[in-house]
């Protein structure tokens, strides 16, 4: 079994950015800004933010936090979303989710720039991804096709079962690994016999938010297992898939923590710097 070390490949892209940014600096050029807004005082939330910063510190990209309480009104939210939008330097902008629910996270989303949408939720941004055009990747999806690239994983011609079907996740990761080549199948909380469908699996990407639901006889031998499910139990971070039983029959696996995670933030970073570079174009 070969692990899947997100952390190690992420933070060797996060120095590769650095070395572009440097570049930028040197000439004189402003450096790629995101700007992040985190509302309420989510323990998860607070440690995600926590890490795209240090990651973008890493990176050489600026970043800036807007940490609004969480009775914050959308209409405070959307007002700070358009200054965003109109400031110059901020290249890429996150909502961090989840946000309180009697805020409305579809318009929310929607109201940043699909020029500055860093974790392309943007439904245009996700409109051009379905129709293979050129677009801003959802940022975990990015990652995940990135990480398997580079353990020069060939995703043609292999049987490819995903289990989630959301918008940031499962559903565009179908769509970047058919365009691969793959053959899919996506299951949900509505599919009958789960381990049926996991059992064809040559590629197994689990995105459940259901601690350890995919076990030992859900898995083809020498399958390749990619576990975006992060679940606090007992204080421990663990993921969709339980690692201990599982990593004895695959080929590769991602660790929980420490796989998809590192990857989803080095895409947050990737997308930044490409926003970057076409609003310098622009300028
Ligand atoms: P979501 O709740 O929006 O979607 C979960 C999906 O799983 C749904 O489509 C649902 O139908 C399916 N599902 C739930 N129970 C199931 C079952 N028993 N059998 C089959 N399908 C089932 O969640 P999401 O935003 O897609 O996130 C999924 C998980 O990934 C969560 O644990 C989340 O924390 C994690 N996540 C991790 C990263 C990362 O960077 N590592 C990024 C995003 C999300």
């Amino acid at each position: 079994m070969i692990l899947l070390d997100g952390f190690a490949v992420a933070n060797e892209r996060n120095l590769a950015l650095k070395q572009l940014t440097d570049e930028h600096l040197r000439k004189g050029e402003r450096l790629p800004k995101l700007a992040i807004i985190l509302i309420g005082d989510n323990p998860a939330s607070l440690s995600y933010v926590k890490g795209k910063g240090k990651a973008c510190a890493v990176a050489g990209i600026l970043h800036e936090l807007h940490h609004l309480p969480e009775d914050t009104k959308q209409e405070n939210v959307a007002a700070l979303i358009e200054t965003l939008n109109q400031d110059s330097t901020v290249d890429g902008m996150i909502l961090q989710l989840p946000i309180p629910r009697h805020l409305d996270e579809e318009v929310l989303i929607n109201l940043i720039k699909k020029e500055k949408d860093a974790d392309g939720f943007h439904v245009i941004n996700q409109g051009n991804l379905y129709q293979k055009r050129p677009t801003i990747e959802p940022a975990t999806p990015k990652g995940i096709m990135t990480l398997l690239a580079h353990y020069d994983i060939k995703i043609s011609g292999l049987n490819a079962v995903i289990v989630g079907r959301s918008n940031i996740v499962g559903f565009p990761v179908a769509r970047l690994l058919m365009d691969q080549g793959a053959t899919i199948t996506v299951c949900h909380r509505q599919t009958k016999d789960l381990g049926f469908h996991t059992r064809q699996a040559d590629l197994l990407v689990v995105a459940s938010g259901k601690p350890h639901l995919v076990t030992k006889d859900m898995v083809k031998e020498g399958a390749i297992v990619v576990d975006v499910g992060v679940n606090r139990v007992d204080g421990k971070l663990i993921g969709d898939v339980d690692f201990d039983e599982v990593k004895d029959i695959c080929s590769y696996i991602t660790p929980v923590p420490k796989g998809v995670g590192p990857m989803t933030i080095n895409a947050l970073l990737e997308n930044t710097y490409k926003l970057y570079l076409s609003h310098s174009k622009e300028a």
